[in-house]
């Protein structure tokens, strides 16, 4: 079938979605509430979404997709899973929110201090852009310093701390990628390069006892997908240890989505601080950050460094993250999306084969990333070769056959445990036929 037939029959099923947007940007910022939704790096208008059910997601104009999104992660067990949501509503009739203790908070701590060893206290927040920047502000309280090191590539949300690049010349402190970051700030902030221990080292050559934590995605999966080389967190936790700083391992999109517990576990490397969010919170607002008692005592009101939430540990996402973490509990679970995972991404690298286009595919149980260069992708400069103009076209024509990819070059795709062995069929298919259409 002609691609540009197809192309042309989805963009006229859309009219709703174009209509509504027009309105959207009209009252928010660029039509959207979190810039990658305005899909702008794949040079499209958004799809506007009108619900979610297992796998797949329905637009404005009743257009199904299969989705390989999740919401960025958090959706491990699909949308509006039947028991999330009766536990939702059981919840909500019960109250939404007291600004007192309730039990589910206390349920969730248990659940994930259980389920991660290094973490002995946990303090719920509201996103993991809070738990980042408050596991930061408490690394810097109890190591008396003030910088910190973060890798090029990595995402730990919005905070002022983290939206830094490194400066030019090699061993300079880091600039601001966003306008509104005190230069004073970002100089607070060291660049170093994933998966190369030497760029760690250097810096804590030079700044070693002003150094309070290395922050790092155990598994980077915010510059598509990119996996530590075997020594790598090792090798972190070598360093930290002997300068006497903290390690946080940030593991928003890893915890509870690789493992029943977080990457930390199947390494075998502790941190000292870890920051979760996404699917502890079943598809509500949460994120957490916790670590060792002796630590944590500092948090206030046991210590004195300030954090407080007037929605943290919220009832209804309580109730979300409790019941999510305990249907992972099952037999099989992570083992079941991993299978999917492989089978997937083996067909798919099969159809790229097939067609003669060049692609690394990188694979971690039910994330993976599908980039568009002739390299091995291990950081972040390997990422920035990818042809993100033939990525566009890719996604384009995968939006246009039902399958809903993340719309940039630069994040991970999700599988859940809704996705069947009909929907990567399907997938297959149409990633079979969204390359004949790169052509
Ligand atoms: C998503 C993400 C964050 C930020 O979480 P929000 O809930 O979007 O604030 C932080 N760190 C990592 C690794 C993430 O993937």
């Amino acid at each position: 079938m002609d691609n540009r037939h197809i192309i042309d029959k989805h963009m006229q099923s859309r009219k709703k979605s174009q209509e509504l947007f027009s309105t959207a940007r009209h009252f928010m910022p660029g039509g959207v509430n979190s810039p990658v939704r305005a899909c702008k790096s794949v040079g499209l208008d958004p799809v506007l979404i009108q619900k979610g059910n297992g796998s797949k997601l329905y637009d404005l104009d009743g257009n199904e997709y299969i989705d390989y999104v999740c919401s960025w992660g958090p959706l491990i067990l699909g949308h509006a899973h039947p028991e999330v949501v009766a536990a939702l509503c059981q919840a909500a009739r019960q109250g939404t929110s007291f600004g007192a203790t309730c039990e589910r908070e206390i349920e969730l701590a248990r659940l994930i201090c259980e389920a991660i060893p290094s973490i002995e206290k946990v303090r719920m927040v509201s996103s993991g852009t809070e738990a980042t920047m408050s596991a930061v502000r408490l690394a810097r309280a109890y190591t008396g310093r003030d910088r910190i090191v973060k890798f090029e590539g990595c995402y730990h949300g919005h905070g002022d701390t983290f939206l830094i690049k490194a400066g030019s010349g090699l061993l300079t402190t880091g600039v601001p990628t966003s306008p509104g970051v005190p230069p004073a700030t970002a100089g607070q902030t060291l660049i170093a390069h994933y998966n190369n221990l030497d760029s760690v080292t250097e810096l804590f050559n030079q700044f070693g006892a002003e150094i309070a934590a290395v922050i790092v995605e155990p598994v980077a999966g915010n510059m598509g997908l990119v996996l530590p080389h075997k020594g790598f967190l090792e090798g972190l936790r070598r360093i930290t240890q002997s300068h006497g700083c903290l390690l946080i391992f940030d593991e928003v999109i890893t915890g509870f989505r690789l493992t029943y517990g977080a990457y930390q576990n199947i390494v075998g490397v502790e941190p000292d601080l870890t920051t979760l969010g996404k699917v502890i919170g079943g598809g509500m607002p949460v994120g957490a950050y916790g670590g060792r008692q002796e630590i944590m005592e500092n948090v206030s009101p046991e210590g004195d460094v300030y954090q407080a939430g007037t929605l943290s540990g919220n009832p209804l996402a309580m109730a979300a993250g409790v019941t999510t973490l305990t249907l992972l509990q099952h037999e099989g679970c992570y083992e079941q999306l991993d299978k999917r995972g492989a089978l997937l991404t083996n067909e798919i690298k099969e159809a790229f084969h097939r067609k003669g286009v060049s692609y690394c595919l990188n694979r971690i149980g039910s994330m993976f990333a599908l980039f568009f260069t002739e390299q091995d992708v291990v950081d972040y400069k390997a990422v920035m070769t990818c042809n993100t103009a033939l990525f566009a076209k890719f996604y384009t024509e995968l939006l246009c056959r039902g399958v809903w990819f993340p719309p940039s070059q630069y994040e991970t795709c999700f599988l859940s445990c809704a996705h069947t062995d009909s929907d990567i069929e399907k997938t297959i298919n149409a990633v079979d036929k969204a390359l004949d259409g790169l052509k």
